[in-house]
């Protein structure tokens, strides 16, 4: 009998993966992308002997799958998976895939905001511990390929939702749930119930001996507990002491209350900054315990990590102006976080595609921060309808490098210039990266 077809739909870094890994477990694999694929996965594929096809999808041969491997990027609505939904072809996520080839523990990270900061900590936390650890999921090499091409005890996944949409039998043997606030509301028919699903699909298949982490203070997260019921071991982390909170902070320290112990540290020598940063470490925190990392150097680790660029970023000083890239913030909800953190008098860059944002939620903190509003976008006037008249100096530019020479000019000694747009950046910018990237260029050229 002739090997199961898997087909993998999407070029992008997951799906090469998948097809990678495929290829190497011996089944048929059939790669189609819509659109065109870069040169070097080209090249791989070549490399590898997988069939693929680019710029467009041979239906019939699409059809022909017995499953179908799905980037995340695909929305079902596509006509492709019309026809592929419309035959009942099984349609499953890389990750689903990628964990059925593999042993290691699952530690999984999902969230509205937060998640490749702490997906990117709890690795550096485990890694410098001594484990053999891989990161993956949303963040560089996908899960698929390393599992391929590494070998590793435990995995780090960020999980975004659309990943987690196509998980069935897959387990975390940890998740961490650090907060659901609406963002993509666009794949979800602006249904929010939709995207709260796709996210709590983290717990799918935990078991008691499983952990599940999350902040208790999410009202979303602990309305759909309740509903839920999960018999996964529970462990929360808030900004207060409560009765079975494991995670706190009391008189500027953090604790991390196991059965056996409890752990504590100075917030003040925590790497990361900000009140979200805390619950980001204290989530990290809560899994290096149950990992039995020691409390020295869970301590180090949380002192000496290096962050990850584009969130809340110091870029340097110009002046006595402290330049802060957090590019990354594309929702609302990140820029509140951004300025909360904030301890001087600020100078805010923000705009560019409003995916609908509701700015209500940073009035206050605009007003009682903001020296001035810097909007970068080509069309500002949703931030104008808001603002205007709410703070007193609003200045436009259609540039990074004009934003940045406005920041100078409007910056005070002692002040901070702060890039925190609220929005998505593909008006202007290639992406996010490409954003901040150019905010750190011309900081630099002050
Ligand atoms: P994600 O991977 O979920 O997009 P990131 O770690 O890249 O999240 O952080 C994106 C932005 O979200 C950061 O710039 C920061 O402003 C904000 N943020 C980070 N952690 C949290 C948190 N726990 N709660 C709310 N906002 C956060």
């Amino acid at each position: 009998m002739s090997q199961k077809l898997i087909v993998v739909l999407g070029g992008g870094e997951s799906g090469m993966g998948a097809a990678i890994l495929a290829q190497k477990k011996g089944f048929r694999v059939f790669l189609s992308d819509n659109g065109m694929l870069r040169e070097e996965h080209r090249e791989l594929l070549r490399a590898y002997m997988i069939d693929f096809e680019e710029g467009g999808h041979t239906e019939a041969r699409v059809l022909e799958a017995d499953e179908i491997v799905k980037s995340p990027g695909i929305p079902d609505t596509v006509p492709v998976m019309l026809k592929v939904l419309d035959k009942g072809i099984h349609v499953i996520s890389e990750i689903e895939f990628a964990g059925r080839h593999t042993d290691a523990k699952m530690i999984c990270i999902t969230g509205s905001n937060g998640k490749t900061t702490t997906a990117s900590l709890i690795y550096h936390i485990l890694k410098s511990a001594g484990l053999k650890v891989g990161l993956a999921g949303n963040i560089g090499k996908s899960f698929a390929r390393q599992v391929a091409e590494d070998y590793f005890d435990y995995y780090v996944l960020e999980l975004s939702s659309f990943q987690l949409e196509g998980v069935y039998d897959f387990k975390a043997d940890i998740a961490v749930l650090l907060n659901i606030t609406p963002d993509h509301l666009d794949r979800y028919d602006h249904n929010m119930q939709h995207y709260v699903d796709a996210k709590m699909r983290i717990l799918r298949n935990q078991q008691t001996e499983d952990a599940f982490i999350y902040w208790i203070d999410d009202p979303v997260v602990t309305k759909e507990l309740q509903k839920i019921e999960p018999m996964v071991t529970h462990y929360s982390f808030g900004e207060k002491r409560r009765d079975h909170t494991t995670a706190y902070t009391e008189n500027g320290k953090l604790f991390i209350c196991t059965k056996e112990h409890t752990f504590n540290m100075e917030l003040e020598l925590l790497a990361l900054e900000g009140m979200h940063n805390v619950y980001n470490s204290m989530a990290s925190g809560i899994v290096a315990k149950l990992m039995d990392v020691s409390d020295e150097q869970l301590r180090t680790s949380l002192s000496d990590f290096k962050g990850v660029p584009h969130r809340l970023e110091k870029v340097s000083t110009v002046r006595g102006v402290q330049y802060v890239n957090d590019s990354k913030a594309t929702n609302v909800n990140s820029c509140w976080y951004a300025l909360q953190s904030m301890r001087t008098k600020t100078v805010l860059i923000l705009g560019g595609t409003d995916k609908g944002n509701d700015y209500s939620e940073i009035e206050e903190l605009v007003i009682s921060k903001a020296r001035a509003l810097i909007f970068l976008g080509k069309d500002n006037s949703a931030l104008h309808a808001f603002f205007d008249g709410k703070v007193k100096v609003i200045r436009d530019a259609v540039s990074m490098k004009e934003a940045v020479d406005i920041a100078y000019e409007l910056a005070e000694k002692g002040d901070t210039v702060l890039l925190s747009p609220c929005c998505a950046s593909f008006d202007l910018f290639k992406n996010y990266e490409d954003r901040g990237d150019q905010f750190r260029e011309c900081v630099r050229r002050l």
